[in-house]
């Protein structure tokens, strides 16, 4: 699944930490068809494959996949605002 995903580096100080679990945030590129592009902060805690479960920020709900790079950072930041 994650093949779809890459990840976008140089936006670390710009994301708040996770709500959820306070691991730092990452910003994605999402394809989920070719040549559709969109953007996606998530969160950095997959869990260790054993006791401790992924974050449900993990893989985020669709509402914070978005067109632009910066209005995925939006998203995510005022979430946590909220
Ligand atoms: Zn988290």
């Amino acid at each position: 699944m994650h093949e779809m995903y890459r990840k976008i580096d140089g936006w670390d100080d710009r994301l708040e930490r996770c709500p959820f679990c306070g691991y730092a945030a990452e910003m994605w590129e999402y394809e989920p068809t070719p040549e559709y592009y969109q953007k996606v902060v998530m969160c950095a805690n997959g869990g260790d494959g054993q006791d401790e479960p992924e974050c449900p920020m993990y893989m985020p709900p669709e509402g914070f996949y978005r067109a632009t790079k910066v209005d995925a950072a939006e998203a995510w930041n005022k979430r946590i605002a909220a």
